[in-house]
């Protein structure tokens, strides 16, 4: 692969523990390490004394319970979700039960359905955010201000959330430091990614604290490389097309040379949402439905 992603994976933090990033963020990190979530779901709580919760995590009651412990002394006065994946919302509704905060997020998980075979986390079936964010809108609590990037692509419900005056972009799944992001059809949708990441490279942050791993403190160079590794990616599905290899699983043996056995099937759903984007562009069409199992060929012009 030409395209060098400047990946960060220098990470120190003890599970367990409200620790101050910043002035103003404090992260908790949930012990559900995996290959799909690094270290496990980094819980960033914002301010002091009145606080939103960003990412309650997993419902893992040791994670819930050392949160709330941490902030025994203060209130949580909002619970914002960045996206309805099993380790990012779950948690939102025992943290609500016992602080009586809403609960904020874009809206239902989409896409698929309840006990479809899910290729990382899986979706969170049950959130229902008390209040619903659009693009651009402002939550204000104490002494801090948030707001909504919507950011589809990872799923179709995923916010960032900007502090305004700070510089800071909480990047959830979109952007993260430390790999790339999986972007698995039918939620997932690679034209909505690479519009979100463009949507990125428009704003002016300073730094990302993505909900896995150390925060990407040269955000834009990140962002383009991931734009540049996405067109490389696309331009290696192109070429297996013209040497006909036209199956997911052949195009992903070619260009995911190295690849962990478990991550094979993430990397299908990958190629398949470049496939099902470069169908709906005109360039490539399939054998029926474009189906992960579909074979795929370029259109002849
Ligand atoms: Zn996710």
């Amino acid at each position: 692969m030409a395209v060098e992603i400047p990946f960060r994976r220098e990470f120190s933090f003890e599970y367990g523990r409200l620790e101050p990033v910043t002035s103003m963020i404090r992260r908790i990190v949930a012990r559900n390490p995996s290959p799909f979530t690094f270290r496990g779901t980094g819980t960033y709580v914002v301010g002091y004394g009145g606080v939103a919760v960003i990412d309650p995590g997993p419902d893992l009651p040791e994670h819930i319970d050392a949160l709330l412990a941490s902030l025994c002394a203060e209130r949580i006065t909002h619970i914002l979700i960045t996206h309805t994946h099993r380790d990012h919302s779950p948690a939102a509704q025992a943290v609500k039960e016992a602080t009586g905060a809403p609960t904020y997020g874009f809206g239902r998980h989409a896409g698929g359905k309840r006990g479809d075979p899910a290729v990382e986390e899986g979706g969170d079936w049950d959130f229902v955010p008390d209040r619903t964010l659009r693009d651009g809108d402002r939550i204000a609590g104490n002494g801090w201000q948030l707001e909504a990037v919507h950011t589809p692509g990872h799923t179709s419900n995923h916010l960032c959330f900007a502090m305004p005056e700070s510089g800071v972009l909480f990047s959830g799944d979109h952007v993260m430091g430390w790999s790339t992001s999986v972007v698995a059809p039918p939620d997932g949708d690679m034209a909505a990614y690479m519009a979100s990441l463009d949507k990125l490279l428009a704003r002016r942050d300073s730094i990302y604290w993505p909900t896995h791993g150390p925060a990407i403190t040269e955000p834009q160079a990140h962002v383009r490389a991931f734009i540049a590794h996405r067109r490389e990616r696309e331009a290696g599905i192109l070429d297996c097309l013209r040497m006909r290899i036209g199956r997911t699983d052949g195009i992903v043996d070619r260009l995911y040379v190295g690849l962990q056995p478990g991550l094979h099937r993430a990397a299908g759903r990958s190629v398949h949402a470049h496939l099902i984007d470069l169908v709906d562009r005109g360039i490539v069409e399939s054998d029926g439905p474009p189906t992960v199992d579909a074979r795929y060929r370029l259109v002849e012009s």
